[in-house]
Parts: structure tokens; sequence; C-alpha cells
């Protein structure tokens, strides 16, 4: 015990502990030194892979929207170079022969830049595999990229994931060191490669991702230019066909009013007849051309559903009753009196599947019933129901009828006529009105086809005129067949139309209903007219030369005297979009050609009972 004490002694220390460890240090000193050098490269790694990581975050923030190689690789190289502490980055482009623009980032200080070389560079086929339009990140980046590495003039190649797209090279990215710095591998952290290696991945999605959307953008834009394209032919169409079916038809009504003969009275009422079966086809064809680019938006108002039946019973008894089938239509008592919807709509759907029960029923009957469904506050769910006696469809036709274009019956000895669009078109108008169509049937016994669509209810105390306002798409009534023309007489109502025949068929319906016409061939003779006369509405053609109905509109409502003016369009222009165009343009109605007398005369009383036109829902 004294012996160890006193050896202590002789290393000139009288502190026990203190000595203990002094032993171990000398005994451990190389271990300790190890470790520190160890924890200092750990330390530095770490540095490293931290700002490896705040690189990559700050990257793919910041990349997401760049479109061109560009302005996202020499910010990128820019970021690198700071986030590395490297003083040269090169970024490789692809140029127009295939061949790779380098360009050289000399960096100074580490946040300035400057290019201190460009030009370009042969591409090495065998690096870039034009079969795999994928990131080729390669095992050894450093080899592989030896030619670049050769081509580019610098010793050192950190990374270059090159990748493809669409067999074409879309970028590369080089990150490298000037010769005269200390050697590469000694300085640059394997974390470093990594983060190089993160940053050109990332690199390579943002960009196919961009070029994605760039493709998809040009589909989107090539289909949306189609649809307009289709849409106008359409149009166009439409238009230049509905001018002259207004002509014959018109012509031919005046015409069955003079003096002729019973065989003479036959044959115009088949050109009538056949005339509006050809409107109607084409107006099927315009509303599934609408429904299919999704143009058609629908015109919500109050409006009854006991008109919408009335309607349909005044328009279909007589065909039933001359097929000898009867017929019925049921508006159930807890069915409420007005609804918030698409009444043209709704009344579309219900009449196409009416006319195509008559259609396809030779004996029996044909049963509407609408009823309520589902009740719950402020909105109602109704049901409506076309029941019929007749062809019936087969199971397996069933699944197709809904399919534009398509009849059970499409062979040349077919016995009903028809474009197969009816139903069609019936179904996505359901849809667009958030409700269900549906049918039920046996070949032989009958078809029951029946839809249900949700109505808003409106609230009572906001039931006025108010709502059947400008904007809004008019019902015409069940009076229109029976003319009050008491109503209507010694009203004064400019027609702006340039179409001579045109003119005479509608002046000639005016003046049957005793209202007094003035014509002016185009929208300026329009406002000329107007200044000096006094109308009690204008009838408005919109194509016209000149000035175009739209514009005259435009001009008359900008002047207070007229603001109360009813303008309603009478035109040949018969799209959603167009009826659209109108009421923007301050018209209070658009009518479509061919025109009706009917239409005119609800038109007339429509307007000329409500002198204040409400401009507020119009900008
Ligand atoms: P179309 O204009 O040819 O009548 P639709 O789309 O309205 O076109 O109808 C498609 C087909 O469905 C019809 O051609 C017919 O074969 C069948 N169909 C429609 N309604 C009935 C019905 N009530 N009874 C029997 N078949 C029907």
């Amino acid at each position: 015990m004294k012996e160890m004490n006193d050896s202590h002694h002789s290393m000139d220390s009288t502190d026990p502990e203190l000595n203990y460890l002094r032993g171990i240090s000398e005994r451990n000193a190389a271990k300790i030194l190890a470790l520190d050098t160890q924890s200092i490269a750990l330390r530095h790694e770490l540095e490293h892979k931290r700002r490896g990581f705040a690189l990559l975050a700050e990257l793919s923030v910041s990349l997401r929207r760049r479109a061109d190689y560009e302005s996202v690789f020499v910010p990128v190289a820019r970021r690198i170079n700071a986030a590395l502490n490297m003083q040269r980055t090169i970024v490789l482009t692809p140029d127009a022969e295939g061949r790779f623009k380098a360009t050289v980032l000399q960096g100074y200080p580490k946040d300035k830049m400057e290019l201190v070389a460009s030009r370009s560079i042969e591409v090495d086929a065998e690096l870039l595999d034009p079969e795999k339009p994928v990131l080729i990140t390669g095992a050894d980046p450093v080899g592989r990229l030896e030619k670049f590495r050769e081509a580019i003039d610098i010793p050192y190649i950190v990374s270059s994931p090159a990748f493809l797209y669409d067999n074409t090279v879309a970028a590369i990215l080089i990150t490298g060191r000037m010769a005269e710095e200390t050697p590469f591998l000694s300085r640059l952290g394997k974390s470093d490669v990594e983060t190089v290696h993160a940053v050109s991945a990332l690199l390579a999605a943002v960009i196919v991702e961009q070029r994605l959307e760039d493709d998809l953008r040009r589909a989107r834009d090539q289909a949306e230019k189609n649809a307009r394209v289709k849409g106008e032919f359409l149009a166009n169409v439409s238009h230049e066909l509905r001018t002259p079916m207004n002509a014959i038809l018109g012509m031919a009504r005046a015409l069955s009013e003079s003096d002729i003969t019973d065989k003479q009275r036959q044959n115009l009422d088949y050109i009538m007849s056949s005339t509006r079966s050809l409107v109607r086809v084409f107006n099927d064809i315009l509303d599934f051309s609408s429904l299919d680019s999704g143009r058609l938006t629908l015109q919500i108002t109050e409006f009854s559903i006991r008109e919408i039946a009335d309607n349909i019973r005044r328009t279909v008894e007589e065909q039933a009753k001359s097929k000898s089938l009867s017929f019925g239509i049921v508006v159930e008592p807890a069915v409420p009196g007005v609804v918030l919807g698409d009444s043209a709509r709704v009344e579309q759907v219900l009449r196409n599947l009416t006319d195509n029960a008559l259609k396809f029923t030779n004996s029996g009957r044909v049963e509407v019933r609408i009823t309520e469904h589902d009740p719950s506050p402020g909105k109602i769910q109704l049901l409506f129901e076309v029941e019929d006696t007749g062809i019936g469809i087969s199971e397996e036709d069933i699944s197709d009828i809904f399919l534009h274009f398509t009849q059970v019956d499409a062979s040349h000895t077919r016995k009903y006529g028809g474009t197969g669009l009816g139903l069609a078109i019936c179904r996505n108008l359901v849809n667009l009105m958030q409700g269900e169509i549906r049918c039920e049937s046996r070949l032989g016994e009958g078809s029951k086809f029946s839809f249900t669509v949700p109505f808003d209810l409106p609230e009572e105390r906001q039931r006025s005129d108010e709502a059947l306002g400008s904007g809004s798409k008019i019902e015409y009534s069940a009076e229109a067949t029976d003319y009050d023309l008491d109503a209507l007489r010694g009203m004064r109502v400019l027609l702006a139309e340039d179409n001579e025949i045109n003119q005479l068929v509608v002046v000639d319906i005016l003046s049957g209903m005793g209202v007094d016409v003035t014509v002016a061939a185009n929208g300026l003779e329009a406002l000329e007219a107007l200044e000096s006369g006094a109308y009690d509405l204008v009838l408005m053609d919109i194509q016209m030369p000149e000035m175009d109905g739209l514009t005259a509109t435009t001009r008359i409502r900008a002047n207070p005297k007229y603001k109360d003016l009813p303008i309603v369009a009478l035109t040949a222009h018969a799209l959603p979009e167009d009826r659209e165009a109108s009421l923007k343009s301050g018209m209070n109605d658009h009518l479509t050609k061919p025109v009706e007398p009917d239409e005119i005369y609800a038109a007339l009383r429509q307007w000329l009972r409500q002198p204040k036109r409400q401009q507020t829902k119009l900008p």
C-alpha cells in the first residue's frame, strides 16, 4: 500500500483522482483522437446532409411552376453551388441538333455566378438510350460520364442522371470542380454526391411532369378548338337552315289562309308538317351537340308543372285520337303549384317520352303521371312516368336505348322514323338536372319510362312577376291558342329584319293580330326608326348587315329613354349561348326561327303587359 502511494508521489501530484484520469488519458490518447476525428467527419457528413435536405426542400417548392430548361437549370445550378460550397457548376441543356449546350458557371463569391463558357458537345449514344424514356441513373456516374468530362474539359464530374422523354434527351446536370482545386473525392463528401443525385432526380421528375402537363394542355387546347369549330359549324348550318324554313312555314301559312281548294290546303299541310319535323330533327342535333360539349346550361325559373302537363295534353291529344289510343295525363294533387327549375327542359324530356310512347303504341293506352317523391323542407323530388301498351323493348335492347343514335330497329325497312337522339338527349338533360331516368319494358306488352328530378321550392313571399322578369325563360301559357286580340290591337311593333321574305312572314303574322308594324332592314335603321317614332316593342333579328341586333340592342339600352322598351330577339341563332348573348345585350327574350304565330303572340302578351323591365339581373 505504502509503495503505491510513493510511486504516485513520484508523479508530482497529491490528488489521487487526477492522477487516475491522467493514467487513463495516456493509455487511451490514440483511441480518443481517432474517435474525435470520426465525430468531426460525422458532423461534417451530417452538416452536408442537412444542407442537402434543405436544398432539396427549397427546390421542390420553387421548381413546381417553372416551364423551360433554362429557367429551371440555371437557378438550380446556382443553389447547388451555394449549398455545397462549390466553385463551378456546369449545366447541360439539349440544343436543336440533339447536342448539348454546356454552360459553365463560375462562382467567385458564393452567391455571384458568372457564365464562363458555353459550347455544344456530342452526346454519347450509349449513355442516352433512346429505348428507355426514363431516368438514367448510373451506379457509377463518374465513369459513365467520362466522355462528357473530357468534352467539357473539367477534371471532376459529380453526377449526371441524364433523362429522356419522348425519345429526345430532356436534360443533363453535371456539377464539377476546377482543376486546381483539392482532389475531388477528398473534398466532396458522399452526401454531396447523394444530394446532387437527388437534385437531378427531382429535376427529372419536374421536367417530365412539366412535359406531360404541356402535352396535356396541347391536347386539351386542340380538343377545345375542335369542339368550337364543330359547334360553330353546327350553329352556322342551323342558322342557314332556319332562315329559309321560317320563310317556307310562313309562306305556307299565309297561303293556307287564302282562298284555295281542299286539295291545295292538304298539300300545304304536308309542307308545314314536314317542315316542322325537319325543325325538330335539327333542334335535336343542336341540343345533342350542346350537351355533348357541355355548353348547355339550365335556365332556372319558377314554373308550374300543371302548365307543362296542359301544354303536352293539348299537343298530343289529337295524335292519340287519330291512332284511337286512350291518353291520360295526371298530376297528383300533392305536387306543388310552383317549383324552381328549367321548365323548357322538363317539358322537352316529358314530351319526348310521351311522343315516343304514342309513336310506338298502336293500340291500347298511353298514360302520363306526375307524382311527388321524397319531399323535404324547401325541396321536392318529382317522379314523371310515361306508360304505354306499345311494342315494347326486349331485355337486350333496353341497355342501349339511352345511347345516342341508337334505335332498336335500325334496318332499312324500319317502320318508325327518328334519329335515335331523343332518349340520349333525355338522359343527358335529366342528368344535368341532377335526376335519373330509367326504362322498364317487355317486348310486345309495353314500356314504362320514368325519370325523377329534384326541384327547389320558391319562398312563398317572393312569388311575384319578378321571377318571370328579364333573363328568365318565358313559359308560353295555355292561352296562346285562343288569341285575345283586343289586348294587342293598335300596339306598335318595330321589326328589325334584313331578309325580305322573313319580313313578309312576320309582318303577316303581326298584322293578322291587329298589330301596327314598321320594318327596319338592319340595326342602324332600327335606331333611326326609334328616334322618329314611338314603339311598344322591338322584334330584333341578330344577324343583319350594317349593324347586328346585339349591337343595336346595346346601343338602345345605353339610352335611358329606352330603359323599359321590350326588345325580343327573333333569330335563326338557336343555341343556348345565343340566347344568353341576347339577354346579356339587354334583350328581354329570345325567339327562334322558324317562329310560330303562337310564340309571337305569347311574347307580345308577356312583354306588353310587363312594361317595367327588371334591369337588375343584367350587368
Ligand atoms: P328516335 O328518334 O329514333 O325515336 P329515341 O332515342 O327517342 O330515338 O329512341 C330510341 C329507340 O328506342 C327508338 O328508336 C325505339 O326503338 C326505342 N323506343 C323508345 N321509346 C319507346 C317506346 N315507348 N316503346 C318502344 N320502343 C321505344
